[in-house]
């Protein structure tokens, strides 16, 4: 086994990690992590440190670490068959298993499953679907996608255009022109402090009614949003938004792309974040929870009303001229074949909104009443604490403080991994949906040591 200070050494001479301060990297003079095992909520690293992993991995590993069933159900795949390719109508045991598995559980109305590796590839083929349908219906000017600021969709080209996040844009000459945004539906930071929920609602369809005005709706042809807002903050929907935005879009025959990359398989304490706020999507697209992370693997639910468009287009043109070497990969399938069974057999879905339910209110007990959080909330197997200066006032910090990465740190000092969002001073939960209610007792009791010790 190599010794610690040797792949420390490397680290920094040798890996480009995502996500990181390259200089402070390379230079040491940012801290480094190697973790070498893990198993239920804990992750452990290589100098001997156990925490309570709760944002599981990047809220991806919802199963919890360490289940030999999905581990065996890889090894299995890989002696057997450990890869060949999706192209020209070929498939695995596994491959067309599961996608028989997702649509069995998926919302109403979804008609096939197309295969990827990760949350913002599916993102792409979403949007290229979309282009090549709008193309086949004769309607080669309806392409912009309209995603809302704070969504996050990945960090491609296109995807990092519809994430609508500064970091995400700067310097990178993003978005791509034919990504508009539309405003987040975060009544923390609603325009008005006066507005009631209703109302900030009929804002909302306001703002998107004029730019979809403004540009106009025969150059629109989707909406992408994550059911329950993610990286951008944890911000579940007012009541009312979904239903209320999903008939602007079907007024203006304008798809509907729901992102359940983190709501989709269980999050929300429901299969689907589309089933938890009635959405009608077009598109699906899935990937963390499909394999909890076991092996990359993603995907996009195409809807009916989308696929008959789709297999025409392949009747006038041939073969669709979209697919990754990856797609359906054998072993990713096995793992979420596995993965789907698991949850399934333990009734995990269950687990995470109840024990989730708990775990919100063990929060909102711990700290909703500190004179700096602002707000805690959630859905599900996911939370948000929101931190704000002068809570009355409605006033948030200064970002230089870094209060949220301040808390996160200190709870990481109590064992505690949780996660400062990326846009604010917000410190984010999404465990395993194994989390055990004294686990959920255990991360809503240091959270309120790590404020108090930030914020007194
Ligand atoms: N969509 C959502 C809602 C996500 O949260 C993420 C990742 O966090 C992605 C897409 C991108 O997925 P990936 O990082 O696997 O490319």
């Amino acid at each position: 086994m190599l010794r610690n200070d040797t792949l420390d050494q490397w680290d920094r001479e040798a890996f480009f990690h995502p996500s990181t301060h390259l200089a402070q990297h390379a230079q040491g003079e940012a801290p480094n992590r190697v973790i070498r095992t893990a198993s239920g909520c804990h992750i452990e690293d290589r100098d001997g440190n156990r925490f309570l992993d709760a944002f599981a991995g990047l809220y991806c590993v919802n199963v919890g670490y360490g289940r030999m069933e999905i581990a065996e159900a890889i090894a299995e795949q890989a002696k057997e068959l450990a890869y060949y390719h999706a192209y020209v109508g070929h498939g695995t045991e596994a491959s067309i298993t599961l996608a028989k598995m997702i649509l069995d559980r998926a919302p109403d109305g979804m008609s096939k499953v197309y295969f990827g590796l990760g949350g913002s590839d599916a993102n792409e083929t979403n949007v290229k679907l979309i282009w090549y349908y709008n193309n086949i219906l004769g309607r080669p000017e309806k392409k912009k996608i309209i995603s809302r600021w704070r969504g996050y969709h990945g960090s491609g080209l296109m995807t990092g255009s519809l994430t609508g996040l500064e970091l995400f844009h700067k310097k990178f000459d993003l978005p791509l022109a034919q990504v508009i945004h539309t405003e987040a539906p975060y009544y923390l930071r609603r325009p008005d402090r006066e507005m009631s929920e209703a109302a900030f609602v009929d804002h909302l369809v306001a703002e998107l009614e004029a730019l979809i005005e403004r540009e106009g709706a025969d150059t629109i042809a989707a909406f992408i949003g994550e059911p329950l807002m993610g990286t951008g903050g944890i911000v579940p929907p007012p009541e009312g938004y979904w239903p209320a935005i999903q008939k602007v879009l079907d007024r203006h025959d304008i798809l509907l792309v729901a992102d359940e990359v983190v709501t989709g398989f269980g999050r929300l304490g429901t299969m689907f974040g589309s089933d938890h706020y009635g959405i009608r999507p077009d598109l699906i697209t899935i990937a963390k929870g499909l394999t909890s992370a076991y092996a990359p693997l993603s995907g996009s639910i195409v809807g009916d009303k989308m696929w008959k468009v789709l297999e025409q287009g392949t009747d006038e043109n041939g073969p669709i001229g979209h697919g990754w070497t990856y797609s359906a990969h054998p072993i990713g399938a096995a793992a979420g074949i596995a993965n789907l069974r698991l949850i399934d057999d333990l009734n995990l879905v269950e687990n995470a909104g109840r024990v989730g339910r708990m775990f919100n209110e063990a929060l909102q007990d711990a700290v909703g009443g500190h004179a700096h959080v602002a707000e805690v909330r959630g859905e599900g197997m996911i939370a948000a604490v929101e931190f704000q200066k002068d809570v009355a006032a409605g006033t948030f910090f200064d970002p230089g403080d870094k209060i949220g990465a301040q808390v996160a740190g200190k709870l990481l000092e109590h064992g505690v991994i949780g996660r400062a969002m990326p846009q604010g001073d917000i410190l984010g939960f999404a465990p395993p949906f194994s989390l055990t209610e004294s686990e959920a007792a255990e991360v809503a009791d240091k959270t309120a040591k790590a404020v108090a010790a930030v914020l007194g």
